[in-house]
């Protein structure tokens, strides 16, 4: 990434991610591979919790939306249906000078803004990778890494219908990684080429699209005000004619407010009967709903629901992050919600004797059947507590001389850092009763 330009707080997000284990660089020994990223203990469990979160309010509290997991290579004549091998591309220009490679777009005057050198004529930069399947390498087995995962729904529309018992509306939730050979890959996680995205097609009546636009417009709002994201931060973006894609009628971006500026986090499109219809045209496969009840025959319009995992990571935790100024000094903190948190209580005994690690481990066994959790007993409390505060765990359960004679320990809560005392075997509803309320 471009670090002449880069945001004071988002240094220093990329320093907590790397330090505390939550993002890498991907092939760091190896000088790095630009735009690549690796999630580390931290990070894979802020991931997983946040894909199960989605997926929770998605897919498992409905009865009208189904799961799939499709293959990420598909047949190539997808990507000509869908309009990718024709149309998924970027303008793009070389310098003649240094060789750098700009978006178009993005140049100012007709100079590389790296060296001021001359630029090549635009040309058009398909943003598909493109691989060979099987033995021999020729055009005819070229296929390609899914720059989306909505196709594999589209694709799939038939099978699921006939296997689920659905009837429309219903809808097909899927996660999954895609790839796009972005030009000019930038902020940290923001753009990258191999990301992890979060879709839901949802399929409507032709006619009632717009009122389902709706509902999905103010449902998926909700899930970032659940997921603890400040409201504030977030708002919608109404793309105007100009910036419509091809196949969408009417499309909101949730943006949020980044330290590099206000950003698409999702996007909400209405998608009309587009994607059916081509499959329809390029399989020869008939794509069209039966409606037993009003007897009428119609192919579904598609409201998409298209979220990135990573934006949302990286999301969750700059809004999150919070240096506290305190009496003596300053914290800093992940105010991340109890849902989400990589780890849901540290457990330390006070010191480490009398019988005190004993007991802790005890805890620690008894809890984590139910929590991912976290024993320390290196350093002076205060310490560990720290430590925990910046890795965003919600609770710190502390183990004393009074809880060898009572079985109670203190509790001591992130965000207030108040501390009270509760029997140990109340713990596990305490720790549960807290991701439940946001749940
Ligand atoms: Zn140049």
């Amino acid at each position: 990434m471009n670090n002449k330009t880069i945001d004071p707080l988002m240094a220093k997000i990329i320093s907590l991610c790397k330090r505390r284990g939550f993002i890498f660089q991907s092939s760091e020994i190896y000088g790095g591979l630009e735009s690549c990223y690796d999630y580390g203990p931290l990070g894979v469990e802020l991931k997983n919790n946040i894909k199960r979160f989605w997926w929770n309010a998605m897919v498992r509290m409905r009865e009208d939306i189904v799961g799939l997991d499709s293959s990420i290579l598909m047949h190539p004549r997808i990507w000509e249906a869908s309009g990718h091998v024709a149309g998924f591309t970027d303008p793009m220009v070389d310098c003649k000078q240094c060789k750098h490679r700009f978006r178009a777009d993005m140049i100012e005057n007709d100079k590389c803004p790296d060296c001021g050198g001359e630029l090549t004529d635009v040309r058009q930069f398909n943003l598909m990778f493109k691989t060979q399947m099987g033995a021999i390498e020729d055009a005819a087995n070229t296929v390609y890494l899914r720059p989306e995962t909505a196709q594999g729904i589209y694709v799939n529309f038939l099978n699921v219908l006939n296997t689920s018992r659905q009837k429309v509306p219903f809808g097909i939730a899927q996660i999954g990684k895609a790839f796009r050979n972005e030009i000019t890959p930038k902020d940290f996680t923001f753009r990258t080429r191999e990301f992890e995205q979060m879709e839901m097609q949802f399929f409507v009546k032709p006619g009632t699209d717009g009122e389902w636009f709706e509902k999905w417009k103010a449902e998926r709002m909700q899930w970032y005000h659940r997921l603890g994201i400040k409201e504030e931060k977030l708002r919608f973006h109404e793309h105007g004619k100009d910036e419509l894609a091809h196949y969408a009628a009417k499309a909101f971006d949730i943006e949020y407010e980044f330290p590099f500026g206000r950003k698409e986090l999702e996007g909400i499109h209405n998608r009309t009967d587009f994607d059916l219809k081509r499959h329809q045209e390029y399989s020869k496969k008939e794509m069209s709903y039966f409606d037993d009840q009003t007897r009428e025959r119609f192919i579904p319009y598609i409201i998409e629901t298209s979220a990135g995992v990573d934006r949302t990571i990286l999301t969750c935790l700059i809004d999150a992050y919070e240096e506290q100024e305190l009496e003596k000094d300053t914290r800093t903190v992940l105010h991340l919600s109890p849902a989400i948190a990589p780890i849901k209580a540290g457990i330390f005994p006070l010191v480490k004797r009398d019988g005190m690690p004993e007991l802790a481990h005890k805890i620690v066994d008894e809890l984590r059947t139910q929590f991912m959790v976290f024993y320390d007993e290196g350093g002076a409390i205060g310490r560990r507590y720290r430590r925990q505060d910046e890795a965003g765990t919600p609770f710190g359960i502390t183990v004393d001389s009074q809880s060898l004679e009572d079985h109670t320990v203190t509790l001591r809560e992130r965000d207030s850092m108040h501390q009270e005392r509760f029997p140990i075997a109340q713990l596990k509803a305490i720790i549960q009763e807290k991701i439940d309320s946001v749940n």
